[in-house]
């Protein structure tokens, strides 16, 4: 295996998840990037840092270290900012001490020496500010809910996984009997979102229209559902495309509960309802007057 660099995923991880760091080359020296991260990760207060630099004693009030050598125990992340041509050589003291991560930042890169680190099992991140990826995963991470393996508590429930009921304000329902559980949601790398629904027997999600879309697939029960002026009966594991402004409402069976996935777009606009002309041209068809349930 030739040297990569991590995805964003893996990326995201080491930032949001290392406790110690230690920063080789750091300074006292406020104009340097090298000053500027190491206050940045000080900032944060989560992070254990070991600022490393032979011609310093301190730096921003922490204990400066001459070299890795002197450090002891285990190093989640070794930012490093020295110049590509200086790798090699610090390279030795990077596999003795044995961290999690060596983290060359911008500008940095050395793959002899990044595969020589991966080759005794420390990931390498190159070209990379920790500072940047840090900011970005953060941002990222408070609207992000992306587990690897979502595992089930048991049938249709996910552990993690909070129940969201929606209510009626005012009496005013659109909806019956709804619940939502936000499986994944991520912005960053994949825009997506999965939700999974659950509509008691008898009830039924509101009738509205928007400019995203949906891909809509029943897992659980038995209902229906309208696209524009189509009506379906729904099975397990079929799939429904719910297109950008097509009028859209599911109903569960009378005596079975219908639980559906349906992916969206992160960012997506809020849903129209329908106005009193709209509703009197999708009743123009008996059998859509029939399904439909509005208020
Ligand atoms: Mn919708």
């Amino acid at each position: 295996m030739v040297w990569s660099q991590p995805s964003v995923a893996e990326i995201d991880a080491i930032v949001l998840n290392s406790k110690r760091l230690a920063i080789v080359g750091a300074s006292n020296d406020p104009s340097r990037a090298s000053h500027q991260v190491t206050q940045y990760l000080i900032n944060q207060n989560c992070f254990e840092i070991h600022p490393i630099n032979p011609k310093e004693e301190t730096i921003l009030g922490l204990k400066c270290f001459s070299s890795l050598q002197e450090l002891s125990g285990k190093v989640d992340v070794v930012i490093v900012f020295r110049r590509s041509d200086a790798i090699p050589e610090l390279l030795t003291e990077v596999l003795a001490l044995n961290p999690q991560v060596l983290w060359l930042q911008l500008g940095i890169r050395h793959d002899e020496s990044a595969q020589l680190a991966n080759d005794s099992g420390i990931s390498v991140v190159q070209d990379r500010c920790f500072k940047i990826e840090h900011a970005r995963a953060k941002r990222g991470s408070e609207k992000s809910f992306r587990p690897i393996n979502l595992a089930q508590s048991e049938p249709f429930r996910w552990h993690g996984v909070d129940e969201f009921v929606y209510k009626a304000e005012d009496g005013m329902a659109t909806f019956k009997d709804v619940t939502r559980r936000k499986l994944f949601i991520e912005s960053a790398e994949s825009g997506i979102e999965l939700r999974y629904f659950e509509i008691g027997p008898g009830g039924h999600t509101t009738l509205e229209k928007h400019d995203h879309m949906h891909l809509v697939i029943p897992i659980r029960g038995r209902g229906s559902c309208l696209v524009e002026n189509r009506l379906f009966e729904l099975s397990i594991n079929d799939m429904i495309h719910v297109p950008s402004w097509a009028w859209h409402q599911f109903r569960a069976a009378e005596d079975e509960s219908l639980g559906f996935l349906c992916l969206v777009k992160v960012d997506r606009d809020r849903p129209t309802l329908p106005s009193e002309e709209d509703l009197e041209r999708l009743r123009q068809d008996p059998q859509v007057a029939e399904f439909i349930r509005h208020r």
